[in-house]
């Protein structure tokens, strides 16, 4: 066994899924959607097909043996089919534009890796009883090729392949198993991130934005870009008499009076309108781009929405209102706190003037 043929394999080895895993890492937290994060991983994926390609360790008797197979093996797992489809150009590519003619087995054998690699991928979790068992296939997958080359060309001795080949390839077998582990992990992490920075903005009850994310999401539509639109509108919204509704009913229909409420308010309004739950039972709407005259449509429309509502209560049914306070203006004179302020005491007005009904801010 060649101890130190088999060190420079495991360093070359260590080097590559150490910047794998970190070129992963920040691939999936710069992509915006899956699709661009598979583009991205594939494309990488690639790079390291190329470099691995130009870097082969040699066993002597004609057997070389490249990492690329490693993130053949591995592609369809992490880049999905458009992924799998950028590393084989690239890896096929650059395997005929070096060899040209010489190299279409080896291509061949490069879609095979990424096609099994995909079929194992999609194999459901329930055919893996023991926690490593897909990687450990996969990794499996990975040398598949040289060792047909070996037997099937017939001019390396079997002592040659058992003695020098078989250790490294085993070793990087395991290297196979640990990244898929670690790109696993990685996968994970983010997507737990996301899921906790989510929740961490949304009200779990109505799924509306809270009011923290209320406050971020208007600041970054009002203090982004100069081309968004100068005016704004914002409507503050109360429920009426809803404590009755919780003594009456109790307060899981007063959960779903929220619910109810959330939902009709967001089928009168825009994709680029923001929604959120405010409070108990107040909730707020920014309206980038209106004016006074296209807020009170739209503040009328979400009272009918509302009054229109009804809620199960039990062999009941519940019946609600809701009140609005509107105010329009220009960012350049408004903040979103001075308008909220306008609003919610033109809020009160409503409240003041009976209920179910919206009244306009004076000035912000
Ligand atoms: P008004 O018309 O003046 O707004 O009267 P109101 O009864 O709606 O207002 P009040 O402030 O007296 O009561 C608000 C009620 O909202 C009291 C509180 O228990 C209820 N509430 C706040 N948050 C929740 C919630 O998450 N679920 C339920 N079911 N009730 C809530
Ligand atoms: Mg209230
Ligand atoms: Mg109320």
């Amino acid at each position: 066994m060649d101890l130190a043929l088999l060190s420079v394999g495991l360093f070359r080895g260590i080097a590559y899924s150490s910047l794998v895993i970190l070129a992963y890492s920040v691939a999936i937290r710069m992509s915006r959607s899956q699709f661009r994060c598979n583009l991205l991983v594939g494309c990488l994926f690639g790079v390291v097909s190329v470099a691995t390609l130009t870097d082969p360790v040699h066993f002597g008797g004609g057997i070389s043996y490249d990492g690329r197979v490693a993130v053949l093996a591995l592609s369809y797992t992490f880049s999905g089919l458009i992924g799998s489809t950028i590393l084989i150009i690239v890896a096929g590519g650059c395997r005929l534009l070096a060899e040209g003619q010489s190299a279409v087995a080896e291509v061949l054998a490069i879609v095979a890796t990424v096609m099994i690699g995909y079929a194992i991928a999609r194999m459901p979790d329930r055919s893996f009883s023991w926690r490593f068992s897909r990687s450990v296939m996969l990794a499996l997958t990975a040398p598949w090729p040289m060792v047909i080359s070996v037997w099937r060309g017939g001019s390396v001795p079997l002592s040659v392949f058992l003695e020098t080949a078989l250790p490294f390839v085993a070793i990087n077998a395991i290297g196979v198993v640990l990244l898929y582990d670690l790109l696993s992990n990685e996968r994970k992490r983010w997507a737990l991130f996301q899921a906790l920075e989510r929740d961490a903005a949304i009200d779990p009850l109505t799924r509306l934005a809270n009011r923290r994310a209320f406050f971020a999401q208007a600041s970054s539509i009002l203090e982004g870009a100069v081309s968004s639109p100068a005016d704004f509108a914002v409507l503050m919204i109360d429920i009426d008499h809803f404590k009755i509704v919780n003594d009456t009913h109790g307060h899981d229909v007063g959960d779903d009076v929220l619910v109810a409420i959330a939902h009709a308010i967001s089928t009168c309004i825009r994709k680029s309108d923001v929604v959120a739950r405010f409070g108990g039972e107040e909730f707020v709407v920014l309206l980038p781009g209106a004016r006074m005259d296209s807020a009170k449509v739209i503040a009328e429309q979400i009272r009918k929405a509302v009054e229109q509502t009804s809620v199960p209560a039990g062999s009941k049914v519940v019946s609600i209102t809701i009140s609005l306070g509107i105010v329009a203006g220009n960012r350049e004179q408004m903040t979103v706190k001075a308008a909220l302020k306008s609003a919610d005491e033109a809020l009160y007005e409503a409240k003041r003037n009976g209920r179910n009904r919206v009244e306009l801010a004076v000035a912000a």
